[in-house]
């Protein structure tokens, strides 16, 4: 017994089965955690411009609040700077300017000093009125942050606010270091002010992402880097949800792919066991002359009876196995089995033998040897073999089907279109193709009321088939007045239950036996 193993390509199938849903899920999480850490960037970045913006507000009054104070003594403002210093939240310093010198601060009194040696920075260019940077440190303060809001009048006068960049840090950190974000914050693009460290070489490589942002009302940009670490754990995270669903999809899809192989692979299995316990068998429907009212030959149709006694419709096991790949095996079939029942029959000379053939087989390169090969096996009978083509195994490879065709005809096979009509053939190959019969199909027939009344689209492929030149068989007759009317319209040959129904090789030879021709010959 053949052992159990898979061919290659069902497991492939299998295989690419079962990873689909987990790659697809690896995929589709991995964009969902990038998008969720740039979401948690967006947000982070939001918080903190909101305070940042907010403590500008503040510094901005202050500096407002000032400018009544400037032009007088600084020690008669003095006591009012300190309280401001002192009591509004966030603030380092604030103090009073004339031409760029500070002359009066809530830290160090009336001493005074250039404005550009307390903020330890070159000035923004003159002429603005107002202006606010931030700071490495300050003349007081020289290791830690700042933040200096600048509010020039016209007068030559000025004052400031330093707002002290401790809070701004502690802000940042409590709300991105647990997240491992690097983030800086600049205001009037002075110094970066950052929650941590500026990241090492190999850190910079490794962040994913760097957002920016700034706001929309003060001149401060805020910057945060994630690390890659970042997003493979909210990666993690979210893969935790949706893997087990991912899991189980994987097994379902490897289940259902694994039934619809065994389905597929059982379907060739049955059809070669059927040919190797001889379960197929051929009828032959007669064909009759309608002229003569003798027979002219048959159809021969295959039959498949399973062990079990089940009869299998040919339309279902022939669309079976072209789709699996086995109609040539099993037209080769059919014609041993004709061979073998025509080796006991006894029918005159150019007696007609219709096969059916399939596309594939008509494509396939062995075709016409199969056919000689077929035609030898039966020489004794001096048949005509005629080949039953549908319209859709003309349409690809033309060229080659055609010489195929011409090669047959040279040697006395007949071609026809079978169930004309029906496909999706342009009518230019009736005249490409070397042709012989148009088989109407009995959808046509069936459309037949009276005798005399007209059915335009039967009527229509008659005078075509006439036009050029062929010959026309109809099929599925049932009733007289369909043979009645196909008769006054030129129709050469008929086939269908009102003559005969398909009969095993045995039951032929008994029918045509009991139902002497007409006249002395066939034809
Ligand atoms: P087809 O080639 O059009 O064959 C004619 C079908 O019409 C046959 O059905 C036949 O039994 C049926 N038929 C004949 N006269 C009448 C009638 O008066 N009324 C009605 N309602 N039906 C009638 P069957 O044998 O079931 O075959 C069905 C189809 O299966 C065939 O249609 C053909 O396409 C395919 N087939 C059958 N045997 C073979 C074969 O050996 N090779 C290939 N490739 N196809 C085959
Ligand atoms: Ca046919
Ligand atoms: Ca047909």
């Amino acid at each position: 017994m053949q052992a159990f193993v898979k061919p290659n390509h069902e497991r492939i199938w299998l295989v690419v089965a079962g990873l689909l849903p987990l790659l697809l899920c690896l995929f589709f999480t991995f964009i969902e955690a990038r998008q969720t850490v740039a979401r948690q960037q967006e947000m982070t970045a939001a918080a903190l411009l909101s305070q940042a913006e907010h403590i500008s507000d503040l510094a901005w009054d202050v500096t407002d609040s000032l400018k009544t104070l400037g032009n007088r003594p600084c020690k008669d403002v003095l006591s009012q700077l300190q309280k401001l210093g002192a009591l509004t939240p966030y603030f380092r310093s604030v103090g009073l300017t004339l031409d760029n010198t500070v002359y009066c601060s809530s830290a160090f009194g009336s001493s005074r000093g250039r404005v550009a040696g307390m903020i330890r920075h070159p000035l923004p260019s003159s002429g603005q009125s107002w202006w606010t940077l931030s700071l490495a440190g300050t003349f007081g303060v020289q290791d830690r942050p700042a933040v200096i809001f600048m509010r020039q009048a016209s007068d030559r006068t000025g004052s400031y606010a330093v707002v002290d960049g401790q809070y701004l840090i502690d802000l940042m950190r409590v709300t991105g270091l647990n997240l491992g974000y690097h983030i800086t914050m600049q205001f009037g693009g002075g110094y970066p002010i950052a929650n941590a460290a500026s990241l090492s070489h190999q850190q910079e490589n490794w962040k994913t992402r760097t957002f920016t942002s700034g706001s929309s009302d003060y001149p401060i940009a805020i910057s945060i880097s994630a690390p890659r670490t970042e997003t493979l754990q909210s990666w993690r995270q979210i893969l935790l949800t949706f893997m087990p669903m991912a899991v189980i999809l994987s097994v379902l899809f490897v289940a259902v792919t694994n039934s619809w192989l065994r389905r597929r692979s059982s379907y060739r299995d049955e059809l070669r066991r059927g040919m190797a316990f001889g379960e197929f068998s051929v009828h032959y429907q007669p064909i009759c002359h309608l002229e003569s009212g003798r027979l002219a030959g048959v159809e021969a149709l295959m039959r498949w009876q399973r062990s079990d006694g089940s009869w299998v419709r040919p339309d279902i096991f022939i669309a079976a196995a072209e789709a699996e790949g086995m109609i040539v095996p099993l037209t080769r079939h059919l014609l041993q089995l004709i061979a073998r029942d025509c080796a006991s029959w006894k029918v005159p000379a150019g007696f007609h033998i219709g096969i059916n053939v399939a596309a594939d087989h008509l494509q396939h390169d062995d075709f016409v040897k199969d056919i000689r090969g077929f035609s030898q096996s039966i020489a004794h009978l001096q048949p005509i073999i005629t080949l039953e083509l549908t319209e859709r195994s003309l349409i690809s490879e033309g060229d080659r089907v055609a010489h195929k065709l011409a090669e047959l005809r040279s040697e006395g096979t007949l071609v026809a279109i079978d169930d004309f009509g029906t496909g999706h053939c342009s009518l230019t190959y009736l005249q490409t193709f070397p042709l012989d019969y148009l088989k109407i199909d009995k959808s046509f027939v069936g459309a037949i009321e009276s005798a005399y009344g007209e059915t335009p689209i039967l009527d229509t492929i008659i005078q075509l088939a006439h036009k050029l030149a062929l010959q026309v068989v109809a099929e599925g007759i049932e009733t007289p007045l369909q043979m009645k009317y196909l008769k006054s319209h030129g129709v050469t040959f008929i086939q269908g239950y009102y003559y005969a129904r398909p009969l095993s090789s045995a039951a032929l030879m008994a029918w045509i036996e009991q139902n002497p021709q007409p006249g002395t010959s066939l034809f």
